[in-house]
């Protein structure tokens, strides 16, 4: 590039920073025969740059699989438990199993580098891989634990619907399409992606329909679980780095999955009457065979903590076959919550509802305030809903809509004030208008 300067003389500016020669330095501009150029400040600029570059693919070529395991700092199981308090509220016995294995995987994954000092005498001992079966009705806090963990690990994590996986071949996508989710979590870092957490939801779902072998295809049941079944165990899946279907022909991204912890959850809805069934009490035995006594005594009897007594076997009565049950050897069941949890939800995570509205509405100097019995009836309405926590935000979301929308254009109010009355819809909310400001508009 070149124009006049203020001498009048012709000057060659860089196209880059736009610095003339003058500037930049006699003799420190080089041009190209189309009448670009570049300056000396602009080439440091670029060379800088490339080495920065070059030494972050350095850094990551020494990242391999085993560095990425050293490079992991595990926490111990109390710790993880402090960190899942803070977030998840109550299924005290889900946090702890699941602090356990979490924990044990992550020592398993370290047991394979070298530590002679610590392992002596158990060398031939090798771990098992650790991946978790959580039931738990819908809300509960599966999803919630799972991406927790992830976040306090510092490990790529991704969520799954099992759902969506059909057997190769017919509609749907591939399970190898599972891993791709985790490598593009992991920024298509393979070593990374290799020790991260996939969360599949709805495992319920590939349960066979019946316990007898149908004619029929099942491909979207028995089929996925026979296909899972390798991811969950550790192979090298090639997976197609665009996702879809695989197809020949195709460069694939090869993941060893050894070392991925897999969490698998579900509803299970049923089972409880499965292991009622098995340990022996039977709904229909000892009712009156009215229809209203069987539902009175079904809703009584099959009582959520029969889970405790949950065995293997009553998984395969549900529809999972027995290879795919044994990968996934740690259980833990959460609990519905109940109106007291649901309170707690509101308020005290890190994260909570009613802080996340307060936050808000604090940007526009209003205070917000949930009474007590606010906070109660709200939680009563999501347990009458049947969704768990899953059903607050949405109940919050209608309430606040009213009051989020008219309360910034009204600069006066100082305090707004939700009520029980306000959540069963019998009254309005109580805005306080500041006395300051009430007068400037007087
Ligand atoms: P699911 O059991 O169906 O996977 P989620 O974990 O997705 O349920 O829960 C949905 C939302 O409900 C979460 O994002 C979280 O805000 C809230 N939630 C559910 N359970 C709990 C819990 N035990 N403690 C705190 N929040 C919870």
């Amino acid at each position: 590039m070149s124009d006049k300067n203020k001498s009048g003389s012709k000057d060659i500016f860089c196209s880059f920073c736009g610095r003339g020669a003058s500037e930049a330095g006699i003799g420190q501009l080089i041009t190209s025969p189309t009448g670009s150029a570049i300056c000396r400040h602009c080439v440091q600029l670029c060379s800088d740059l490339y080495r920065k570059d070059q030494n972050r693919h350095e850094n990551d070529e020494e990242l391999s699989p085993a560095g990425a395991i050293a490079a992991l700092e595990v926490p111990k199981p109390q710790a993880i438990k402090e960190m899942l308090d803070s977030y998840v509220i109550g299924q005290e016995r889900a946090k702890k199993v699941l602090s356990v294995a979490v924990h044990n995987h992550y020592k398993r994954l370290q047991s394979q580098l070298e530590h002679p000092d610590k392992s002596a005498g158990f060398e031939d001992v090798e771990i098992e891989k650790s991946n978790v079966l959580m039931i738990g009705p819908t809300g509960s806090g599966k999803t919630l634990l799972a991406s927790t963990l992830a976040k306090m690990l510092d490990v790529p994590f991704c969520i799954c619907d099992a759902t969506t996986v059909t057997e190769a071949g017919y509609v749907g996508e591939d399970v190898e399409n599972i891993i791709l989710r985790l490598v593009q979590a992991a920024d298509y870092d393979i070593a990374k992606a290799e020790i991260g957490i996939i969360y599949i939801d709805e495992i319920d779902k590939v349960a066979r329909r019946t316990e007898n072998v149908s004619i029929t295809r099942d491909v979207s049941g028995e089929g996925v679980q026979q296909a899972l079944l390798k991811i969950l165990e550790g192979t090298v899946a090639n997976v197609p780095p665009k996702g879809g279907r695989k197809h020949p022909h195709q460069e694939y991204l090869q993941v060893n999955t050894d070392n991925i912890l897999f969490i698998c959850g579900g509803a299970f809805v049923g089972l409880e009457k499965i292991i009622q069934r098995r340990v022996g009490k039977q709904v229909l035995g000892f009712s009156r065979h009215t229809a209203k006594n069987k539902e009175v005594v079904e809703s009584v009897e099959a009582k959520p903590e029969l889970l405790v007594r949950y065995e293997p076997e009553d998984l395969i009565k549900f529809g999972l076959i027995p290879e795919f049950i044994g990968r996934l050897p740690v259980f833990s069941h959460l609990t519905q919550l109940n109106e007291d949890d649901l309170v707690k939800i509101l308020t005290e995570p890190q994260n909570a509802l009613i802080k996340q509205y307060q936050k808000l509405m604090a940007m526009e100097d209003v205070k917000l305030v949930f009474k007590p019995e606010a906070l109660r009836a709200l939680a009563r309405k999501a347990v009458d809903k049947g969704t768990g926590a899953r059903g607050l935000r949405s109940l919050l979301e209608e309430l606040m809509l009213e009051i989020m929308f008219n309360v910034p254009s009204d600069d006066k109010v100082s305090s707004c004030t939700i009520t029980a009355e306000v959540v069963r819809g019998e009254s309005e909310p109580v805005l306080k208008k500041s006395r300051k400001a009430a007068a400037k508009a007087s």
